[in-house]
């Protein structure tokens, strides 16, 4: 009998939702229990995919090809489990399901309305997580804050399904914020009276409130949220603002956040969590014995979430080989023939990160031809992969005109294409090549020894591909493709010839790196930035 866990958010965004679930899911999955983490998110758009970074941060990529809400990704890395498309649901995508039945005729004769129909929908998508697998627990993070006008039908829906279930199979953990006043030295409670009193105006009493702060709570502070808010003073948890998000799950075990869910659901859990493998991590994490500087070369460097994954992966990879990763955020635009020296001698490794569109692709070229010939270690995504093949079409084969159709449609040697597949599409949301499919790497290869295997499969999302037509010219001038889809010969990864480290994949591996385990290749690529920094 799977039992539910809903978490919501109120005073502000922004607190970590996501970070929480996952923390109290890898708690009580180190107790032995089956846990799923879902991410309902309140916006019209069926999914993240057709989102802007700027807006949104990552759009994150799981097996089944769902473009999903980066908290998936926290799920993943602290949990071990893939996620699919269940684990995240909006608002379009459950308006769109009733609007489709109600079209079908599913209603006939009826008023379709907010409540039953949309709620249904939201207990339904809820449920069937929990009933397909088994899980013993499914925890559902509702995105936004309390007294959103989106949230609201999710709301109603936890109220009812409250009911329906009782409290010992149902419960509702609150995050909220405890500001500190610096003029009068005092942390404030009201604001957390308030945002309860908006999940009370919607007939939800949490059960739990996990309070987030910059300074301990005292128990006088604790009782005066107990009192107020109407739970009991063990369900009030202090959430300090932590060194790293890989703290969290520690810290909500000294808070005893998983036992007093245990205690409240009446689950049947293992006495001692077995966190062995995670504080390993922690320890190599907070004691590196050397350091390395990695540049990050994007476009929306503003924003560290919009390559999350990246950064996380770095620090799993990090932690493996005992080393400090920083990473330096280096925006594309800003580089060019001039700076492209000033920037780049000084890392030890440099990323080209993924993207869209024709903005900064010039600066990626100048960076990747200087760290071709100065043998720099190397490691490009999706179109950072796309970027060092026609930089080498460029300036090695000499073909001057060499582009990617993306950018220049009308070159006459597109050296990255549309994939064929793609021709004609018009419609924008869910139609890139999306999601995990097979690789077959060549034996002997860099790549392949990183893996230790030659058969993979990784995620993907994007349009435009390696364009075959160039391939034994690219192949034979030192750049190989030691990467192929094995059904369709499409080339997933580039390595150079003669050169440390230089790897190019078409596919995202940062999607798939866990604290449990790190990328073959973000660990390889740190270890090839540790001996560049070492031959230095
Ligand atoms: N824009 C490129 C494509 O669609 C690369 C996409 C990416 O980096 N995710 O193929």
């Amino acid at each position: 009998m799977t039992k539910y866990i809903f978490v919501t958010g109120g005073v502000t965004s922004s607190l970590g939702k996501g970070i929480i679930s996952a923390s109290l899911a890898k708690l009580l999955q180190s107790r032995g229990l089956s846990v799923a983490i879902q991410k309902f998110d309140p916006y019209i758009n069926i999914d993240p995919g057709t989102l802007n970074p700027y807006e949104h941060g990552e759009c994150y990529v799981t097996d089944d090809g769902a473009e999903t809400d980066l908290d998936l990704g926290h799920y993943e890395r602290f949990l071990n489990v893939p996620t699919s498309q269940a684990n995240n649901i909006t608002t379009g995508r459950i308006y769109q399901a009733v609007i489709n039945k109600e079209r079908a005729g599913d209603y006939l004769g009826k008023t379709v309305q907010v409540v039953p129909h949309i709620t249904d929908e939201i207990k339904r998508r809820v449920t069937i997580i929990g009933e397909k697998n088994n899980y013993d627990v499914v925890i559902t993070e509702i995105g936004g804050t309390a007294g959103d006008i989106e949230s609201l039908p999710f709301l109603e829906a936890i109220r009812q399904m409250r009911r329906d279930l009782g409290s010992e199979m149902c419960m509702v953990i609150h995050l909220t914020l405890i500001p500190y006043l610096k003029a009068a030295k005092e942390l404030k409670t009201k604001p957390t009276q308030h945002s309860v009193k908006e999940l009370l105006q919607q007939g939800i009493q949490p059960d739990i409130l996990v309070c987030r702060t910059e300074h301990p709570l005292s128990q006088e502070i604790r009782e005066k949220i107990s009192l107020f808010c109407n739970v009991d003073v063990k369900s009030v948890i202090e959430a300090m603002d932590a060194d790293t998000i890989y703290d969290v799950p520690l810290l909500m075990l000294k808070e005893k956040l998983d036992k007093t869910v245990i205690k409240k659901l009446k689950l049947k859990a293992n006495k001692t969590p077995d966190l062995e493998a995670w504080k390993e991590f922690l320890g190599n994490l907070k004691n590196p014995t050397t350091e390395i500087n990695i540049a990050l070369v994007g476009k929306y460097n503003e924003l560290q979430d919009a390559y999350k994954s990246i950064y996380e992966a770095f620090i799993h990879a990090g932690s493996i080989n005992e080393c400090k990763v920083n990473v330096h955020p280096i925006h594309s635009e800003g580089l060019d023939k001039a700076t492209v020296t000033d920037m780049l001698s000084k890392m030890d490794g440099v990323l080209i990160a993924p993207g869209f569109g024709e903005r900064g692709i010039s600066g990626k070229l100048h960076a990747i031809k200087y760290i071709r010939e100065n043998k720099i270690p190397f490691f490009g995504i999706c179109l950072g992969m796309q970027c060092a093949v026609v930089e080498f079409a460029k300036n090695v084969l000499k073909i001057k005109d060499a582009a990617s159709e993306e950018v220049n449609p009308k070159s006459a040697n597109p050296v990255i294409h549309l994939m064929p597949d793609q021709v004609g599409i018009k419609l924008m949301g869910g139609t890139m090549r999306l999601g995990a499919f097979d690789c077959k790497l060549a034996k002997g290869s860099k790549v392949a020894k990183s893996y230790g295997k030659t058969s993979i499969s990784e995620r993907h999302r994007h349009r435009y591909e390696f364009n075959n037509e160039y391939l034994e010219q690219i192949n034979q001038a030192g750049l190989k493709a030691t990467g192929l889809n094995p059904q369709t010969g499409l080339v997933e990864v580039v390595e150079l010839e003669g050169h440390p480290f230089f790897i190019g994949v078409q596919y995202h591996p940062e999607l798939k790196s866990t604290v449990e385990n790190p990328h073959p290749l973000f660990v390889s690529f740190v270890k090839a930035a540790v001996t560049a920094k070492l031959g230095k």
